[in-house]
């Protein structure tokens, strides 16, 4: 009986301080509540031979497979600007599973139990939290953005308690690596170059080996995650992801998304849009992103210094230099990005102003973000009146003798549209109710909203009742550390 397991655990060979050895805490009566099977047959894993026990087990680290090394990440981080020791209080690493296409995995429990980075965390998770995560991450992925995945959700038979009581569970998270900015700090604070550089070859080996060869590989590092970062932020612009809580530990240098708390999707279209209930001053809402990803950047370069330049001027400028690229970096990016979202080629000048103003009327008129661009594309599935009154159609003919410059047929234009804007988000609304259901037992509208999210730019086969955004909820709040 073979699930497929090919573990090859590297980051466990790096130096102890590194992490903590610690296997995750048996839980009493695990109970598998939901197993992804096309992304286990991505990665080669078979579980078809197994019962639901048997697999509720080995899902929740009450029976760790063979090859497996359970490990503890220290790192650190920025949270909420404010400098901490961290490290994984409630997670284990099992080791990183080798897929048949060869490509290495983290295969991590969440809400594992105590570590010694717990602090005075119960090493806990919560099921609305970690199915909130599993649909969350799974949509980003098939809205073609890079992210951290979810293998499953088991439920551990225990209580956790936080306001209220809560049902206990694992999420088994997939990841190219859950290396952090938080990671580089952690090291950075310990003042051990040799440390620092383990880390930094580790980190190109494992994930930029085309820069292995560079003269100055630290500074290197520090372009591509930038670059990487930009196209991330851009991409949560695409589509209204609003993350929530951005601070450095949950940065990967991989440039997946990772660690949903208080993430969300916005519905109707402000830029100073936040969810997180601990956000009180907009620190991480929808137009921060940018800005504070460049800050989280700052972070990342100040741990590398020593390694940039042995004179820490130099490194300061060095490191300066690629920094402040980054707004023009980012501009460029953005603007194209929006082109492609409203199907526009080429570029004219006047492009940034017509974005803009589309951008202002979404704001003063409500509209909803997601539903306006699918108004653009034609699909009818928001009749609002908004689209109908003077300052949209204007602002709409504008647009469309923009389109006459595309020298690509109007086909073309509607396929761009297509491809970068989602039909399908996973609205708040419906989350919270699949979450609410499922805390009661009840699985459907979970499994439902589970199967529509994975073809979120189809034209033909959406469940309207998923992409109507619901009774609105100005004061929709998500909670983190749950
Ligand atoms: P997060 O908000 O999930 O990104 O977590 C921030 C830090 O708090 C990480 O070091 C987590 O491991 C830790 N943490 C969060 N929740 C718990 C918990 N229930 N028990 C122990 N540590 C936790
Ligand atoms: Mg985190």
């Amino acid at each position: 009986m073979t699930i497929g397991w090919h573990f090859d655990n590297s980051y466990y060979k790096l130096p102890k301080s590194f992490r903590e050895e610690i296997d995750p805490v048996p839980v009493k009566k695990p109970e598998l509540i939901v197993l992804n099977e096309n992304l286990a047959k991505n990665l080669g894993l078979d579980f078809s031979n197994l019962n639901k026990d048997e697999i509720s087990h080995i899902l929740s680290g009450n029976d760790l497979p063979k090859g497996s090394n359970s490990i503890a990440q220290a790192y650190a981080g920025h949270q909420f600007g404010h400098f901490t020791m961290l490290g994984d209080g409630r997670a284990v690493l099992i080791g990183e599973h080798i897929s048949k296409s060869n490509e290495r995995f983290d295969i991590q429990f969440k809400g594992s139990g105590k570590t010694s980075f717990s602090r005075s965390g119960d090493g806990r998770a919560a099921l609305g939290p970690m199915l909130r995560e599993y649909v969350i991450s799974e949509a980003l992925h098939f809205l073609d953005i890079p992210t951290t995945r979810s293998l499953a959700v088991v439920k551990t038979g225990e209580e956790v308690f936080r306001e209220e009581v809560l049902i206990g569970a694992i999420l088994t998270r997939i990841a190219s690596s859950h290396i952090r900015v938080g990671t580089f700090q952690y090291i950075a604070a310990r003042q051990k170059k040799d440390e620092l550089e383990i880390l930094v070859n580790y980190v190109i080996d494992r994930h930029y080996p085309n820069i292995k060869n560079e003269k100055n590989k630290a500074l290197e590092l520090l372009k591509v995650l930038m670059e990487k970062q930009i196209s991330l932020v851009i991409n949560w612009m695409r589509v209204g992801f609003i993350h929530g809580v951005m601070n450095t530990d949950n940065m990967s240098v991989s440039g997946e998304s990772i660690d949903f708390g208080p993430c969300a999707f916005m519905d109707t279209y402000n830029s100073n849009t936040v969810f997180s209930s601990i956000d009180q001053f907009g620190r991480y809402s929808f137009s921060n992103q940018p800005k504070i990803t460049k800050w989280n950047i700052t972070r990342f370069a100040e741990c590398l210094l020593p390694l940039i330049d042995e004179n820490e001027n130099k490194a300061i400028e060095l490191a300066t230099e690629v920094i402040e690229e980054f707004e023009n970096r980012y501009q460029r990016k953005w603007l194209n990005m929006m082109r492609d979202k409203l199907g526009m080629f080429g570029e004219e000048s006047s492009d940034i102003d017509l974005i803009n103003e589309l951008y202002k009327i979404m704001e003063t008129q409500k509209l909803d973000f997601t539903n306006t661009f699918c108004h653009l594309m034609k699909i009818k599935i928001d009749e609002n009146e908004s689209y109908m009154q003077d300052e949209f159609t204007k602002w709409k003919n504008k647009w469309l003798q923009r389109l006459k410059a595309n020298e690509s047929p109007n086909n073309n234009q509607l396929e761009l549209m297509r491809k970068n804007n989602p039909i399908f988000i996973p609205r708040n609304y419906h989350v919270e109710k699949a979450l609410e259901e499922a805390n009661k037992g009840k699985l459907e509208l979970l499994k439902k909203l589970l199967n529509v999210i994975e073809r979120p730019y189809d034209t033909n086969d959406q469940s309207l009742e998923f992409i109507n955004p619901g009774p609105e909820n100005r004061n929709y709040k998500t909670f983190c550390g749950t």
